[in-house]
């Protein structure tokens, strides 16, 4: 009997040991830290050997593969051990990937990730189709193809994923964007992350369609080394050379594989970023064969998703905006060039090797102020301090949102679109997010 080893006990770690469970394995997973009780219950369910808080070397190296959770990085101890001993390592994803024929359409890029697969998701099961929401939201997608299989499956896939998968293959594939992000795991590389946001390719036939954003000077560079077999859709802002899928005279528009058309005013996610999103998304839904008027109700009907331009409340005439989620500076940027009122902007937290320069001179246009929000926040001063704006300085998001009140004037908006990840005060994003939107709902 073939063994294999789950490292990390996340969503996707249960997820993959239960499907490894089913296919006849014999299954072990090990995660260094604790294991959240409802996975241990899943574990236990489907009476799989676990162990947590730490990584027992002899259960570990026997086996004949291992599935590795995407958290846990290329140079942990145990991974490098195993790389030496000729151990293959793979994602779920490209482990589940092996026991199924259905539909996948995958989207990755640096930003929007969350946000498009939301979307494709929304516009396939409004169409009725039988679709999965996986990758780093919903169920993980070793999961769904061992206990509640889909026809489709629209899944979000990180640099960390696509890092270990290598015969996986999207029938549909999306790539939004490359700016650098997680350079942290990738040797401070800009070009090892940038391969493997182009793994999202890999394995395309002739029969399968490859989304993409016309305008990245990454992309545009990257794909001149590929030899591509998929069809391609190219989108862009506005209609240029080659793009299929753009804004003219005010519409949306979608010439291929079916012409599809609606006023861009009836989208129901704004700015800039949100364009690109609704573009890919448009396209996968018409590749797909969906009616045109499914594809402009959910394009005009989808809700959004929490922590990511979010409204939270006006208060004494202040806009408040939960953008939590744009934990790098891209994301800030995009969030700005949408804002349509001066902004009191809150920055700051764990950066990850984060270059300012491109988002000061919309600072400059756009702000009122600079609210600091970190443990420490030495950085921020130097990157900002000299643009003159007033600033604060706070260490806890309660001292932040107080800072704003008192800052901001009728009419602004308070946005929080700190550039950084948020783990040296808060739990996770969401927290950061949750705590602020708390605390201006008490304002
Ligand atoms: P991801 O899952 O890739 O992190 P999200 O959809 O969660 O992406 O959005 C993350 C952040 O990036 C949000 O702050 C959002 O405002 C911003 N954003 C969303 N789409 C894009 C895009 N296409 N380009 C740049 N920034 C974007």
């Amino acid at each position: 009997m073939k063994r294999i080893v789950v490292l990390g006990a996340g969503e996707s770690g249960a997820g993959a040991a239960i499907l490894a469970k089913k296919e006849g394995f014999d299954v072990f997973v090990s995660d260094m830290s604790k294991i959240a009780p409802r996975y241990k219950q899943m574990l236990d369910d489907h009476q799989i050997v676990w162990e947590e808080g730490q990584h027992t070397e002899s259960l570990i190296l026997n086996a004949d593969e291992i599935i590795k959770s995407p958290g846990i990085p290329e140079t942990a101890p145990m991974v490098k051990k195993a790389v030496e001993k000729g151990i293959g390592i793979i994602s779920e994803i490209e482990f589940a990937g092996r026991y199924t024929n259905s539909k996948m359409i995958c989207i990755t890029g640096s930003n929007g990730k969350t946000t498009t697969t939301s979307l494709v998701y929304h516009i396939f099961k409004k169409a009725g189709y039988d679709a999965g929401l996986a990758g780093n939201i919903g169920n993980s997608l070793a999961l769904q193809v061992a206990e509640d299989p889909h026809e489709y499956y629209i899944i979000e896939l990180s640099s960390f994923q696509l890092d270990n998968m290598y015969e996986f293959h999207a029938n549909i594939a999306i790539l939004l964007n490359i700016t650098p992000d997680h350079l942290d795991r990738y040797n401070f590389e800009m070009q090892n992350y940038v391969d493997a946001k182009m793994r999202i390719i890999q394995n395309q036939t002739p029969d399968d369609a490859f989304i993409y954003w016309n305008d990245d000077p990454i992309i545009q560079r990257e794909l001149r080394k590929y030899d591509i077999q998929a069809i391609q859709y190219p989108f862009s802002e506005l209609k240029e050379k080659g793009s299929i899928g753009y804004i003219s005279e005010g519409e949306y528009t979608i010439e291929q594989p079916e012409p599809f058309n609606m006023e861009q005013e009836q989208l129901s996610l704004t700015g800039r970023h949100n364009i690109y999103n609704s573009l890919a998304a448009g396209i996968a839904g018409d590749i797909a064969g969906i009616k045109k008027d499914i594809i402009r109700q959910s394009l005009s009907d989808f809700p959004g998703v929490e922590h990511r331009l979010e409204k939270v409340a006006t208060v004494r005439g202040v806009h408040y905006v939960n953008d939590s989620k744009a934990t790098n500076v891209d994301a800030c940027w995009y969030a700005l060039d949408s804002m349509k009122t001066k902004v009191v902007l809150i920055v700051g937290g764990k950066d990850k090797g984060n270059d300012y320069d491109p988002i000061k001179p919309l600072i400059r246009e756009k702000c009122s102020a600079l609210v600091y929000l970190g443990a420490d926040n030495k950085k921020l001063h130097d990157n900002f301090d000299a643009l003159g704006l007033p600033v604060r300085d706070t260490h806890s998001m309660k001292e932040c949102v107080e800072a704003c009140y008192e800052l901001a004037s009728p009419g602004e908006t308070v946005l929080l679109s700190p550039c950084c990840a948020s783990f040296d005060l808060f739990k996770n994003m969401e927290d950061r997010g949750e705590q602020f939107k708390e605390l201006v709902r008490n304002l």
